[in-house]
């Protein structure tokens, strides 16, 4: 048998640049929650048969009261993870034959919720190198085309998308859409818990959220916010057991992930006033990685803490370096950062968000010693 038991996390004190894993890092509140609740259904010790009436711990302040408020939409439920809440919006509004407008910049779990979900799919592209920009008239002439096809009952666009960090206008998506009367859903997975998300003023139908990528939670955990005009479909309950809600499944974050989530919410609420600040660090981590020929892609000036890079240098000494392509990873590696992929050196991906002034120049010190050694 491997060495199962307690495994120590090899990255735990590294800096850390992932993009998946930077606004994911518990609050002390959360850690100490984990442990609290951290025994199976622990969070069922009052329940009446729904989670989201369960008073004692405030589940149902969560989303009834703090939640709505905090994305400014009628209705909230928690999901297991941004992909379920997709999922369950899909599945709640599929037709037969059926289609789904999607961005380009789209995340898999997107395309793979609407398979699940049997609806066809219409790609919406994006502008291509070196911006990737999805453009809101794109919207209008994929629509036209797909309906064409048969009935379209959803586009979504990713907000931003997890490649460029990207922020599209998603107030003219949603004109766009409402004006075909299709409803729009926001992936907000790289949005919702780092910066406000103001879904009425946005025009979103849905809105979704990830708590271990974008609420200091741990995972897997998700949130929905919906608007009353699609309350019915989503929350439709099951014939025989009559308060459980079918497109959820009777019951959802049933465990410690909730109670991180609560954990850290106070955080949450104060954290999105800082996104300003966020911004600026990221747009100066850009330039200092430009100043040495890394190249960011995706909106400029960006907008978001995540950013992609492309790299000519570090791809041509990746064809020469021990390593080979891993030259890179392991480099950073040597100096306790974690964050890019192992075996990207042309183009990879990372996040400033939270990440101390003081490590991001540690990080681009990396890189100028990189280039020095191997020039
Ligand atoms: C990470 C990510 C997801 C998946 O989130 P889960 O909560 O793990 O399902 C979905 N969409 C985007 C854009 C993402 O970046």
């Amino acid at each position: 048998m491997a060495n199962f038991g307690f495994i120590k996390r090899q990255t735990k004190d590294f800096i850390n640049i992932d993009p998946l894993q930077t606004g994911g890092k518990l609050t002390e509140e959360a850690r100490k929650a984990l442990i609290e609740w951290g025994d199976g259904y622990s969070v069922c010790d009052f329940c009446g048969g729904r989670l989201e009436e369960i008073k004692r711990p405030p589940i149902y302040n969560l989303v009834n009261e703090a939640l709505p408020d905090f994305l400014n939409c009628d209705f909230t439920r928690l999901t297991n993870g941004a992909r379920e809440a997709k999922f369950a919006v899909m599945h709640a509004l599929r037709r037969d034959d059926a289609w789904v407008v999607i961005d380009s910049n789209a995340h898999y779990s997107t395309y793979v919720a609407a398979e699940r979900a049997g609806l066809n799919i219409a790609e919406v592209p994006n502008t291509g190198y070196p911006d990737f920009e999805m453009r809101a008239e794109k919207y209008a002439e994929t629509i036209e085309d797909t309906k064409k096809k048969g009935n379209i009952v959803l586009a979504v666009l990713t907000y931003p998308d997890g490649n460029y960090g990207n922020l599209p206008d998603a107030e003219k998506v949603s004109q766009i859409c409402h004006e075909y009367s299709i409803p729009l859903l926001l992936n907000c997975a790289y949005a919702i818990g780092r910066m406000p998300i103001n879904a009425k003023q946005l025009g979103a139908d849905f809105v979704v959220g990830s708590g271990h990528k974008s609420m200091a939670s741990a995972g897997p955990i998700g949130v929905l916010g919906f608007n009353k005009e699609y309350s019915k479909n989503l929350t439709r309950k099951s014939e025989k057991y009559k308060v459980k809600e079918v497109e959820f499944l009777g019951c959802t974050a049933r465990g410690v992930t909730v109670m991180t989530l609560i954990a850290s919410f106070p955080h949450l609420i104060e954290r999105i006033k800082r996104w300003d600040e966020e911004v600026d660090k990221a747009r100066w981590f850009s330039k200092k990685m430009e100043e040495m020929d890394i190249i960011q892609l995706g909106d400029k000036p960006h907008n978001h803490d995540l950013m992609f890079f492309e790299s000519k240098g570090l791809y041509e000494i990746s064809k020469k370096a021990k390593g080979g392509r891993y030259f890179l990873y392991k480099e950073l590696k040597k100096r306790r950062i974690h964050g890019i992929k192992a075996g990207l050196t042309k183009n990879f991906k990372l996040s400033t968000y939270m990440v101390e002034k003081g490590q991001l120049e540690i990080v681009l010190g990396a890189f100028r010693e990189i280039f020095e050694k191997y020039s």
